[in-house]
């Protein structure tokens, strides 16, 4: 059971990061674990956080979501959580994919604003309304994870929705974003040394990160802080340019990942190169047969994406989203071309890559749990 636990932790790992890219809704840890009334399980459980994650990739139809905990550095020693949870937690902690802080304070509500994400959470922040309007003008950017028929589901704090709002990062979001930052306390896991070279490319330790995967600097009297160390974040420079693609297999939406300028990703049924996409385990035979290792590689250039077929059998580009056959572009091998705004490369039918926000679901949507390997005996959810 011990090692079932594990495996589930795991795959609760692939979905908390800090990349602002990447997350979808912000949540304070420590709360989220003490949601007893869920499964009416122990006082603290680490699984609660596989529930809540599993909910809202329900909500946005779309799998493998992630999302950007907070975490009070208490919680590393918390001795409601089992031994192996508070080292799976301190490993976050290290890897730089959840946020440790000393004081939390209001740290949630400005990742939230800055990066426009909606946040998880049951409290009331009735007292910071004036410091952060959306959390009334926006219904949907504040939800309430609360007990549902089998597992958590959400309820809007304003107007009683569950449907999580996605607002667009503040000015104050998007200037930040727009620099990389250092932070000067050694072995940093949210400003560390990441591949950018410079006077702090060779600090040990901490996780080696790309600057274009930083989080948000906090702002303290307007001056970029780390949240981490309290300490002044130094300016590295303009942060490398990103795009955020989606993959879609079978109308769904299985994952996202961020093309950045600093190096092209290759996706493809097993690709064998660093940060490829696999594919490979939501593929049927045929699909499977037909899609090399690896298949396309991406490349962003002066802000435009140039995908670049890899593959044995070739590719196709649908213009504009078009299911149209007619209007199918074939990509043969080695074949280059500008993949446009709406434009999707279909590796094979029904597998396509496109811009995130141009690539919606458009099949009844059924997400794999990040809960799947848990053991029924550390989940007593209500019966439906
Ligand atoms: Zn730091």
């Amino acid at each position: 059971m011990r090692f079932e636990i594990s495996k589930v932790l795991d795959a609760i790992e692939g979905r908390v990061c800090t990349d602002p890219s990447l997350a979808r809704a912000v949540l304070d840890l420590a709360e989220v674990i003490r949601y007893q009334d869920i499964d009416g399980g122990r006082p603290a459980s680490l699984l609660r956080l596989g529930m809540v994650i599993d909910a809202l990739s329900r909500e946005l139809e779309e799998d493998s979501v992630q999302v950007y905990a907070v975490v009070h550095r208490a919680l590393l020693s918390d001795a409601d959580l089992t031994s192996n949870e508070r080292m799976v937690v301190r490993r976050w902690a290290d890897d730089g994919l959840v946020e440790v802080l000393d004081n939390p304070g209001d740290r949630m509500l400005e990742v939230a604003d800055l990066l426009g994400l909606p946040v998880l959470s049951r409290v009331r922040f009735d007292g910071l309304r004036g410091r952060f309007p959306w959390l009334v003008e926006q219904p949907g950017r504040v939800l309430a994870p609360v007990p549902g028929a089998g597992g958590p589901a959400f309820i809007a704090h304003v107007g009683g929705g569950h449907a999580p709002v996605t607002g667009k990062r503040s000015p104050t979001g998007a200037k930040l974003l727009a620099r990389q930052w250092r932070c000067p306390e050694s072995g940093c896991a949210l400003f560390g040394s990441g591949g950018g070279g410079g006077a702090f490319a060779d600090l040990a330790g901490g996780a080696d990160r790309s600057p274009a995967a930083q989080p948000p600097p906090a702002l303290r009297n307007g001056v970029p802080t780390c949240p981490r160390h309290g300490a002044r974040l130094g300016d590295g420079g303009p942060r490398p340019r990103t795009e955020v693609l989606a993959v879609r297999v079978g109308g769904l939406v299985r994952r996202r990942f961020v093309l950045s300028e600093e190096q092209p990703v290759v996706a493809g049924r097993a690709p064998e190169q660093d940060g490829g996409i696999m594919l490979g385990q939501w593929l049927n035979d045929e699909a499977r047969r037909w899609i090399s290792r690896g298949h396309v590689r991406f490349e962003l250039r002066v802000g435009e994406v140039i995908v670049t077929d890899v593959s044995t059998n070739g590719s196709g580009i649908r213009p504009a989203g078009s299911m149209a056959e007619s209007e199918r572009i074939p990509l043969a091998p080695q074949q280059s071309r500008v993949l446009g705004e709406n434009d999707m490369v279909e590796l094979y039918p029904g597998v396509q890559i496109g811009r995130a926000e141009e690539l919606p679901a458009g099949a009844p949507f059924t997400p794999t749990s990040v809960m799947a390997e848990a053991p029924t005996m550390a989940m007593r959810l209500p019966r439906p």
